[in-house]
């Protein structure tokens, strides 16, 4: 190192900075519990500023942390997943909240995955609106039982005879329909449900007997 005569006025304040810094930095060493006190009660004072602090920090390192996360998971698998459902259990609103934003942000691909779901289950699709309209319309839990095997038996079939239009259709595209619908005072019971095709079932939807059976072709009178 250079003697401090040799210096220009430049190098000689460069060297003060560094030679104060160096004994800033002892001086924290020797004294690191004061520093820990001082920075504690400077974060209490200043909790907006603490706040922004963390923040820039977060956002500075966010890349890193997800990594390291992402690292901690994998090398801690079990746990991972008992913290994840400990904290969802924990947070149920704040989830509801979150996926609620998601849906209302990503509205058309909730749309699609809706439909692509719908139609991979058709079974699964049935059964919840048969539950749906077993709430709707206060159905006891013996007509449940007894609908729900009746559609097991007529579902899988490979022709099934529409109730209303009299033609032959797949089991599996169609309904259980309401003879006296739901909106109009009927019951979801065994005595008045039937099979109905997808046309029929369009067309009917919660007309009256009376005013479905004069559009029917030919007419299911009672
Ligand atoms: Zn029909």
């Amino acid at each position: 190192m250079k003697p401090y005569s040799e210096l220009t006025a430049l190098e000689r304040a460069e060297r003060k900075r560094l030679q104060k810094l160096a004994a800033s930095k002892r001086w924290k060493q020797r004294n690191r519990e004061k520093v820990r006190l001082a920075k504690a009660a400077w974060e209490k004072a200043n909790p907006d500023k603490k706040a922004a602090m963390d923040a820039r920090y977060r956002a500075k390192h966010a890349e890193r942390k997800r990594l390291k996360d992402a690292a901690w998971r994998a090398a801690n698998r079990e746990r991972a997943l008992a913290n994840g459902s400990r904290w969802r259990a924990a947070n149920k609103d704040k989830m509801r909240a979150n996926s609620q934003a998601w849906a209302d942000a990503n509205r058309e691909r909730v749309r699609k995955q809706k439909k692509k779901w719908i139609s991979k289950n058709p079974q699964q699709v049935s059964v919840d609106n048969g539950r749906r309209r077993a709430r709707k319309s206060h159905t006891t839990a013996e007509d449940a039982v007894l609908i729900a095997s009746w559609e097991k038996k007529w579902r899988p079939l490979i022709e099934v005879r529409c109730y209303w239009c009299c033609g032959l259709f797949l089991g599996s595209e169609c309904h259980t329909d309401h003879i006296h619908p739901l909106a109009k005072g009927g019951t979801h019971s065994i005595g008045n449900v039937c099979i109905s095709c997808q046309p029929c079932n369009s067309r009917k939807l919660a007309k009256t007997l009376d005013k479905w059976n004069r559009l029917l072709v030919s007419p299911v009178l009672f």
